[in-house]
């Protein structure tokens, strides 16, 4: 199943401790904030990934999954 890293900016302190954690998925903006890919993460760097999110002081960085974004596309789709 495939998984995408979000970032909720609300929470995030831009301090940019998940870049250096996983280069490989986050760069940082001039700001310090996190960017990361809209494509679903490789499998071989899950792994590093869900310790990233899991080291995110703010809970500011997670994973979603496919059936997340079909559930909430779902649950869009349904309001008047
Ligand atoms: S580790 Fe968490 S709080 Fe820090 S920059 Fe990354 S997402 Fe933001």
């Amino acid at each position: 199943m495939s998984a995408r890293l979000r970032v909720d900016f609300i929470a995030c302190d831009g301090r940019g401790l998940c870049a250096e954690a996983l280069p490989e998925l986050i760069a940082l903006d001039d700001w310090g904030f996190p960017l990361v890919s809209d494509r679903p993460v490789p499998s071989r760097l899950l792994p590093g990934a869900r310790e990233t999110v899991s080291a995110c002081p703010l809970l500011a960085l997670r994973l979603e999954h496919a059936r997340d974004r079909d559930l909430r596309a779902r649950i869009r789709d349904r309001r008047p």
